[in-house]
């Protein structure tokens, strides 16, 4: 199998209502598409992670620029060789950030490619899957003009308990006398049952965590997200020793050599690689592995349109459980919420939540077909 061309769709669409975190207000939700072609018919999908406040021409450049002249003419069969060489060449000018997470998009295509020639899906030849479905959280709660909190956290806590999720994620990160408040209002509201937890994406520094972790220990928050800055590796250390929330991060984290000190340092009791940032299958079942030998839960971060979180499902499915046990303790799904104009239509065959869980794609590859009506409606040309 050769690869013949490696093409890139950015798509974007303005928000009906935009909403905000931490970092600044999201008026657009974008995101960019790779799809790898081969000699043998076979078209391979991946994604690179959009954040909120990222525009998705960056990752577009990169491909077209620095990865796609690594890749045409090569076998995708050769895939962590090709990994390394895309690093390798972009090392000096992207060791974190864009070019991961551009290589990311390449990577999953490029499993997509092998699962659907091999006629199975990536779960299958990254030896196999620990679990069909996954418990899924629901992310959300953004804050929208106009509405009064928590009482409208509270409101958007039930519609998705409604929907039959046990477990969410509260945006923080908004002055900590609010997240406070915030926090022990919509506990409050909506009594013992959920799992809840926080995230600040990385707006305070330790002092000013600090103080909100003590104030929320009664709350029983099952992890703080993010709570301060991705490079302040020791002051996640700090702050690990002086609370019982557990303390989750690795979504601005990249490639095995950025989780490497995450990792042997014990810095968070959950880490969090993003399958569309962190390096793709290739470089996340690395992570595992490293993760898996210090004994620490990989619960990956997940943002995607349905390209992403269909390949996220697969990399799920084989995350060990850390231990295994007969009861072990079981990485959850980030299933986003947030208002996303084509997350759902862009896949045929719909990631949908049954029962309260939601199902691994058994179909070949990622295990869902893209709808390229879709892709061309919001594509920027
Ligand atoms: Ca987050």
């Amino acid at each position: 199998m050769k690869i013949v061309d490696v093409k890139t769709h950015v798509l974007s669409t303005p928000l009906d209502e935009p909403f905000s975190f931490s970092m600044g207000w999201v008026t657009r939700r974008g995101t960019m598409i790779v799809e790898v072609i081969t000699d043998e018919g076979v078209t391979g999908w991946g994604e690179s992670l959009c954040h909120g406040l990222q525009p998705p021409q960056i990752a577009q450049t990169i491909v077209e620029s620095a990865l796609k002249p690594i890749l045409i003419g090569e076998d995708p069969q050769d895939v962590d060789v090709l990994w390394e060489r895309m690093y390798n060449l972009t090392r000096p000018y992207g060791q974190k950030g864009a070019v991961p997470n551009a290589i990311s998009a390449v990577d999953i295509a490029l499993w997509d490619c092998l699962g659907r020639a091999a006629g199975k899906p990536v779960h299958k030849l990254l030896g196999g899957a620990y679990r069909t479905s996954v418990q899924p959280y629901a992310t959300g709660f953004y804050r929208v003009e106009g509405r009064s909190y928590p009482a409208d956290a509270v409101e958007e806590a039930k519609r998705h308990m409604a929907k039959g999720f046990t477990a969410m994620k509260l945006k923080t990160g908004f002055g900590v006398e609010d997240d406070i408040r915030y926090i022990l209002g919509v506990r409050d509201g909506i009594g013992d049952g959920p799992k809840l937890m926080v995230d600040a994406n990385h707006a305070y520094n330790v002092g000013s965590a600090r103080r909100i972790l003590k104030a929320i220990e009664c709350a029983d928050i099952h992890w703080f997200e993010e709570p301060i800055s991705p490079e302040d590796v020791d002051g996640y250390r700090e702050l690990k020793t002086l609370t019982s929330i557990y303390l989750a991060a690795g979504e601005n984290e990249f490639t095995k050599i950025g989780f490497r000190e995450w990792i042997s340092r014990r810095a968070v009791d959950i880490l969090q690689p993003d399958l569309c940032s962190a390096g793709g299958f290739t470089e996340c079942r690395k992570i595992n592995a490293l993760a898996q030998a210090w004994h620490m839960p990989v619960v990956p971060h997940v943002w995607a349109s349905g390209i992403g979180l269909a390949a996220s499902l697969q990399f799920l499915a084989t995350i060990p459980p850390a231990p295994l046990a007969l009861k072990p303790i079981e990485p959850m799904l980030e299933y986003d919420q947030s208002s996303h104009p084509f997350r759902q239509d862009l896949i045929f065959g719909a990631i949908t939540m049954r029962e309260g869980r939601v199902d691994i794609p058994q179909a070949p590859g990622i295990g869902v077909e893209i709808n390229r009506e879709v892709i061309e409606r919001y594509t920027v040309r």
